[in-house]
């Protein structure tokens, strides 16, 4: 392909793309869709420049403005999860963690986590999985114990473990709460006072409850006893891609120096300037976004379940967050049917549950799938739209209909939510393509 044919196809296929998700029902739980506000501060200028080290106390020159907004930034962090600390700086959740172990552990400590199957995150994961914990920064990583039907971590049997490292001379120095699939809050509260009498540093990995945290829908980690909170600024928090850090004040001079010059050196200044956009709008809308969110999830769950679905947390009502979890394995495996899906215009990804490991199964073809509400709920859907949703997704998985057909009604569908919703900006369209050139 010529450089000028290179250039044009770059452009046609990301207008694909939006149409693409205009016509879709996105469900993907670590996603969501940023206000046009914050997509004009992405294309600011600040995405340009350079400004190591923290407001006031640059490396580079130019900063006037930026540090201002940065200043705005972590100080609407703070505000929104009532924390002593706030540093916005780490360019992703996975850098945000990376400051973490690096400055709180040293290579050859160990580290409590949840596994993969128990909702776990890569980043909390072993050196031989190529997870950032062990393969970064030399941490061994031993597993929380699991309550499967109760979907949380096993509070007397973590803490009957805490002890027997302790014996083995393996004390954690460090706890990880927190996962990637992860319906119901954690035993934070339970075990912060036992963990710190035994001298380890707790970090609360909230990449994906952030936006519940910060809407008081979700349990309030740094009342419960954590030293750090990590997290993503772009899933259930409606940010752009990139990763926050607030914590109690006595930490703040490691994290700061740990983010930079430890793990950082520019740290995409559009995205700190589209976080603050974010927290702002959270701060005015987050708390009503959260209780309808949930709503959401669990309607949709319920729903599911009224199809024929299974699935995970029954016993307590199968989420108190903005997922779920499916287990599809009557009908197939999660890979094959998030195909299946995907065809349909039906956006959502495939996810291992636990025990998927012990049973032969892989991340390829796992029993489950893992469902947000939280793109969904962004765009103003409510629970009657989660019964039409469900029905969609039976339809594909259970009725076996023609994807072709599905996709039609899917479009259909999501004609009726275009707008964006809970932003300052009004209900602007939320996938429109912002042209800036002109492509011939
Ligand atoms: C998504 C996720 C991350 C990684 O965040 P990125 O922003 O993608 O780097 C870290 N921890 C958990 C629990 C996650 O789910």
């Amino acid at each position: 392909m010529s450089a000028k044919k290179s250039y044009q196809k770059i452009f046609e296929l990301m207008k694909e793309h939006h149409n693409w998700f205009n016509d879709s029902i996105p469900l993907i739980a670590s996603e969501n869709i940023p206000s046009t506000a914050v997509r004009e501060a992405i294309i600011s200028d600040f995405g340009n420049r350079y400004a190591e080290g923290w407001p006031g106390e640059r490396v580079y020159a130019g900063c006037i403005y930026i540090d201002e907004v940065e200043i705005i930034c972590n100080d609407l962090a703070k505000k929104v999860f009532n924390a002593e600390f706030a540093d916005c700086r780490a360019t992703s959740g996975v850098v945000a963690n990376l400051a973490i172990y690096s400055g709180f552990t040293n290579p050859g400590d160990y580290m409590l986590a949840s596994s993969i199957p128990n909702g776990g995150h890569i980043s909390h994961g072993k050196k031989e999985h190529y997870g950032t914990a062990g393969h970064v920064c030399g941490l061994k990583i031993e597993h929380f114990p699991f309550l499967k039907d109760d979907m949380t971590i096993d509070v007397d049997a973590t803490k009957k473990k805490i002890l027997d490292m302790g014996v083995d001379g393996k004390s954690p120095k460090m706890a990880m709460f927190g996962g990637s699939l992860f319906l119901f809050p954690h035993p934070v509260k339970e075990l912060s006072d036992f963990m710190h009498e035994h001298n380890i540093h707790i970090n609360y990995d909230a990449a994906h409850v952030a936006g519940l945290i910060a809407g008081g829908q979700f349990q309030d980690p740094l009342r419960e006893g954590v030293d750090t909170m990590t997290m993503s600024s772009h899933k259930t928090l409606w940010g752009p891609q990139g990763g926050i850090i607030v914590s109690l004040q006595k930490h703040a001079e490691i994290i700061k120096k740990s983010i930079f010059p430890g793990n950082t050196s520019s740290h995409h200044l559009h995205h700190v300037a589209g976080k603050a956009v974010a927290l702002a709008e959270v701060l005015e809308f987050g708390e009503e976004y959260a209780k309808q969110l949930i709503k959401n999830a669990k309607k949709l769950a319920e729903s599911l379940v009224d199809y024929g679905f299974t699935a995970l947390g029954e016993k307590r009502g199968y989420t108190q967050s903005h997922q779920i979890a499916v287990d599809v394995s009557k009908y197939g495996d999660g890979g094959t049917i998030e195909k299946e899906l995907e065809a349909s215009n039906i956006i959502l990804n495939r996810q291992l549950l636990p025990g998927d490991i012990k049973a032969g199964r892989n991340y390829m073809h796992p029993s489950g799938v893992r469902i947000g509400a939280n793109e969904v709920t962004r765009l103003g859907m409510k629970e009657s739209e989660m019964i039409e949703i469900a029905n969609l997704i039976k339809r594909v998985v259970i009725d076996g209909e023609d994807t072709k057909k599905v996709k039609k009604d899917v479009t259909e569908f999501k004609k009726q939510y275009q707008k964006l919703h809970y932003a300052f900006d009004g209900q602007l369209d939320a996938y429109k393509y912002i042209s800036l050139v002109k492509i011939d």
